[in-house]
């Protein structure tokens, strides 16, 4: 049987064997975890703590007034040791909240009580409100407040809630070994999304690489949730777009520029979901995290349990170490296809780390470019039917405006175009530049 993708995209290697049955282990609590206040798309929050503050467990410890954004909470009880500017694993500097753990702190278990919340019962507002309250962002590394994600504008109808099981980025399975372990959750979690935004045609999307994921959520939906579909995909990057993954599910296409408001349908990650299911269920913030670290450059890849701000050094330790200098590696925040290289180690594991690629310097080595051949495999690859031979040449001679009239901003910076490029030409490195370049001038205009 052929199964549903959508048109384009690449195969790359997906190198999941080397942590995809390795079952999620709790890593250690560290002795100062680094919080960031702003770790989501949207308004930064201002601290609510300074220096030596005594802070409890899941203690929201920054906030603002705005509708897009999303407070943060502490992971762990303990004394603020400052509130700084600090390096940011999706760059540069962000403030941040350092926290020395107690040494008398025993971690809390919120479900001890089992549920202690009727979630069926709760209303669409009251859920937004929960999901605000927690601080949950999307957790596919899109990192975008998910309470905005379940508010339909006003006059939309939401008909569909797509769950994005794909995890299509090479080596990561944080996803992965999200369904498999805790499918309960998640089936929960997807009911009460369906509550949130009045969705009657529950979805969910898992690659054919996971197939006892597949599984799992089959057994867990026949008791829970009868009426959830699960739609088995061909295996494709980048089908965890969410554009992508409407495509391909759902055969709707969102118009450039639109929200899947546009088409009826709310998409979710499979971790936001369960981490939904917690808040509501046993009033958990979004404290931890499954974060994936592998590749060829890590002695023993493992799924670990990570409360959020945890230094990717002290991940990289729980997982025997690095195989070599991290001079002589390449550590990456997120998968080696839109994952940011990380120049130092301290920085922290946030809501939207989903895992840490460790490859040695020789897998990712810089090949030298050379000219266009004009073979046009680059755009047989682009999901979003660009020109990316023509958009990395705008980025690269920075023509911003011929960029813009070439929907140059609707690429999502997948890299399928640079993949497949015989030449090496670092198409979405140019294209990034153009990006920014255009909304420097954006900004310049309004100032
Ligand atoms: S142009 Fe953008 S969207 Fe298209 S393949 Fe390249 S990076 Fe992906
Ligand atoms: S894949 Fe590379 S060589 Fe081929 S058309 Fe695109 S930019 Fe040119």
């Amino acid at each position: 049987m052929k199964l549903k993708t959508f048109q384009r995209g690449i195969h790359p290697a997906y190198h999941k064997e080397l942590s995809n049955n390795s079952a999620v282990e709790r890593a250690a609590i560290p002795k100062t975890v680094v919080i960031p206040l702003r770790q989501h798309i949207g308004a930064p929050c201002e601290p609510l703590v300074k220096r030596s503050d005594i802070v409890e467990e899941g203690q929201k410890i920054g906030d603002v007034q705005s509708f897009v954004t999303a407070p943060v909470h502490s992971s762990v009880a303990g004394k603020v040791k400052s509130v700084d500017m600090l390096p940011f694993p999706g760059g540069g500097k962000v403030q941040a909240v350092v926290i020395e753990t107690a040494e008398d702190y025993v971690p809390k278990d919120w479900e001890a009580e089992g549920p202690i919340v009727d979630v069926d019962a709760l209303t669409p507002e009251e859920i937004r409100y929960t999901v605000r309250s927690a601080g949950i962002i999307g957790m596919g590394g899109a990192a975008f407040p998910t309470s905005v994600k379940i508010s339909p504008p006003k006059g939309a109808v939401v008909d569909t809630l797509l769950i994005n099981g794909c995890e299509c980025e090479p080596y990561l399975s944080s996803d992965h070994r999200q369904m498999v372990e805790n499918a309960d959750k998640l089936v929960l979690g997807i009911k009460a999304l369906m509550q949130a935004v009045g969705a009657k045609n529950p979805l969910i999307g898992i690659e054919d690489n996971k197939m006892d994921a597949v599984k799992a959520v089959r057994e867990a939906a026949k008791r829970l949730l009868p009426e959830l579909k699960i739609v088995e995909l061909e295996t494709k990057y980048p089908q965890g777009a969410e554009k992508m993954l409407i495509k391909a599910a759902l055969d709707r296409t969102v118009p450039i520029g639109k929200l899947p408001f546009e088409v009826g349908v709310v998409v979710n990650n499979v971790g936001t979901a369960v981490s939904i299911y917690e808040a509501l269920a046993f009033k958990k913030p979004l404290i931890e995290r499954i974060v994936t670290v592998s590749g060829n450059g890590i002695k023993t890849p493992k799924n670990l349990m990570v409360r959020i701000g945890t230094t990717f050094e002290a991940l990289i330790e729980e997982c025997g170490g690095l195989k070599t200098d991290h001079k002589e590696m390449v550590v990456i925040n997120g998968g080696p296809m839109m994952g940011i290289t990380q120049p130092r180690l301290d920085v922290p594991a946030v809501k939207g780390t989903s895992g840490i690629t460790c490859l040695t310097a020789d897998t990712v080595k810089p090949a030298d470019y050379f000219g266009c051949i004009r073979c046009a495999s680059c755009v047989d690859a682009c999901p979003m039917r660009l020109m990316p031979l023509k958009l990395g040449d705008m980025g690269r001679l920075s023509i911003t405006e011929e960029f813009n009239n070439f929907n140059g901003m609707s690429c999502m910076e997948c890299g399928c175009c640079s993949f497949v490029c015989p030449s090496k030409r670092p198409l979405v490195q140019w294209i990034r530049l153009a990006k920014i370049k255009l909304r420097d001038e954006e900004r310049a205009k309004h100032a």
